[in-house]
């Protein structure tokens, strides 16, 4: 198991993963999910209410660094 999925353990899916080296905080990911539920934190985007993820991709397909990835 990857050291991301051991600390997400419980977390109910889809919920989505950020890379926090790779992200630009551009806020595309905010703006797109349809559920909010990214906010903006020091300048990276947070992923504050992933239980509320449907699992749409907007976020991923749409980070222009690929900083997403949708646990599923
Ligand atoms: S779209 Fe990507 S680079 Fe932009 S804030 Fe979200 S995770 Fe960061
Ligand atoms: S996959 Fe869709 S619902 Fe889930 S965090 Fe990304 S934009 Fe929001």
């Amino acid at each position: 198991m990857s050291p991301i999925a051991e600390e997400n353990k419980g977390q109910k899916k889809p919920y989505p993963v950020i890379d926090k080296d790779k992200c630009k905080g551009c806020g595309t990911c905010a703006s797109v999910c349809p559920v909010e539920v990214f906010v903006l934190e020091k300048g990276k985007s947070f992923a504050k209410k992933p239980d509320e993820c449907i699992g749409c991709h907007a976020c991923a397909s749409q980070c222009p660094v690929e900083a997403i990835k949708i646990i599923e």
